[in-house]
């Protein structure tokens, strides 16, 4: 069903340019699929690492932990990171990985477990020339970091290159922890000075640090997790949600009136930023829609019927296969500081990151305005004629 939504995207873009058909035909299968079983404790957990395209240059796509998890799901990550690295002009194919397991159910121990024996499956396809996984949903440095002692002992390459996302101990880059928010906020602060009010659907990596990086500048009205949102017309202490989140794991527990995530969407503001998981704006909901501006840091949160009623509407809306390519920017940015044995400063990480998201984005424009298209279609155009050059 996602991955049916993905394709849709890739079409429309393909059908615009008169892409050649065969070739559009190929880029719709991964190259390969690993499918395993983790057992834990009496538990069985399914696992995935799909490698979808490397004719940019090795594999590079994070590792999700949900209980959400499948095939369909995995294909679609993998899928859309191919393009997210295309348009973004790295050397890199799109890969992803997953468990599908519910972290809030595990503990500390077994979620290691868990860590170590995905990187024991799959050992054989990952490394600096082959596949390079990263975080994602409810995996972080602290995963990336075992995964990488794992993969240490079972090959005893010592680079630390296979892994991204890694703790600045041991040897992450400078702002990769902020980077997926970084990279859309550069776009927001670069070309959309006027727009003022925020809502941000998911309170995780993407979430949290883009309501960090926006408290000062811009005011934030609304914010949700998974267990529901808050909202303050007058904007809310940013500080000191992040703190309720921290101490308590939920922003719902915040001194604010409550709202719905569908409620959240909905809101009168400027900037809509959808910073969880799919499919949340839809052919449902996409027309209550009161923002200027959608800036999508989560992966595949429009279906494709709403990016038409979107278009339609004239709302902007800055897709995630570029909006948050900070993400995998920065990563590719640690594997060569580890393969170069560099560190860099955080200035030079983020002077390089806005460098080249601004310039994806002029160019996202440009094309967009030749085809007069949305910016999905032109990002996937974009993508499309790097792609067929390689
Ligand atoms: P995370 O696990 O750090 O946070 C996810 C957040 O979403 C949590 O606050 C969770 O409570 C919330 N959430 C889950 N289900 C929800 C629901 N139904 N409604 C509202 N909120 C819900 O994950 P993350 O790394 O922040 O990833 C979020 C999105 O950003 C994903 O789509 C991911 O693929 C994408 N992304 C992440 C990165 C990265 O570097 N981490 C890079 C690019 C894209």
């Amino acid at each position: 069903m996602i991955f049916d939504n993905a394709l849709k995207q890739l079409e429309k873009a393909g059908k615009l340019i008169r892409i050649d058909k065969e070739f559009l035909e190929r880029l719709k299968k991964p190259n390969r699929i690993l499918e395993a079983n983790i057992k834990i404790n009496n538990k069985t957990f399914k696992c995935y690492r799909i490698q979808h395209n490397n004719l940019l240059g090795p594999y590079k796509g994070g590792i999700r932990f949900h209980e959400n998890v499948d095939l369909d799901e995995i294909k679609s990550l993998a899928f859309w990171m191919t393009f997210k690295c295309a348009v973004s002009n790295l050397p890199l194919g799109g890969a992803k990985g997953g468990v599908n397991c519910n972290p809030k159910k595990l503990n500390e121990k077994e979620i290691e477990e868990i860590s170590r024996e995905y990187v024991r499956k799959f050992v054989d396809y990952i490394g600096p020339e082959k596949d390079m996984p990263a975080p994602d949903v409810n995996t972080n440095s602290k995963i990336m970091d075992i995964m990488t002692d794992e993969y240490e002992k079972l090959t005893n390459d010592k680079r630390k290159a296979a892994f991204t996302g890694k703790s600045l101990e041991n040897n992450g880059s400078e702002g990769r922890d902020t980077a997926t928010a970084q990279g859309g906020i550069f776009i927001l602060e670069e070309k959309f000075q006027d727009l003022r009010t925020i809502a941000i659907q998911g309170f995780g990596n993407a979430g949290k640090m883009a309501a960090d990086l926006l408290k000062n500048q811009f005011k934030i009205i609304a914010v949700s997790d998974s267990k529901g949102g808050i909202y303050n017309k007058n904007g809310l202490d940013i500080d000191e949600v992040i703190e309720i989140k921290d101490t308590t794991n939920s922003i719902i527990n915040y001194n604010a009136e409550k709202i719905t995530n569908d409620k959240l969407l909905e809101l009168d503001c400027d900037i809509l930023i959808p910073a969880a998981l799919e499919n949340s704006i839809t052919d449902k909901n996409a027309d209550k829609i009161k923002a200027k501006l959608i800036l999508e840091l989560a992966n595949g949160p429009t279906t494709p019927e709403a990016d038409e009623i979107l278009f339609k509407k004239n709302i902007k809306l800055i897709p995630d296969i570029l909006a948050n390519s900070g993400g995998v920017t920065v990563s590719y940015f640690e594997y060569l500081q580890n393969l170069n044995n560099e560190h860099w400063s955080l200035e030079k990480v983020n002077e390089k990151l806005k460098e080249n998201i601004i310039k994806s984005y002029n160019n996202a424009e440009k094309i967009a305005k030749k085809y007069k298209c949305d910016l999905r279609t032109a990002c996937y155009i974009k993508a499309l004629e790097r792609l067929k050059n390689a």
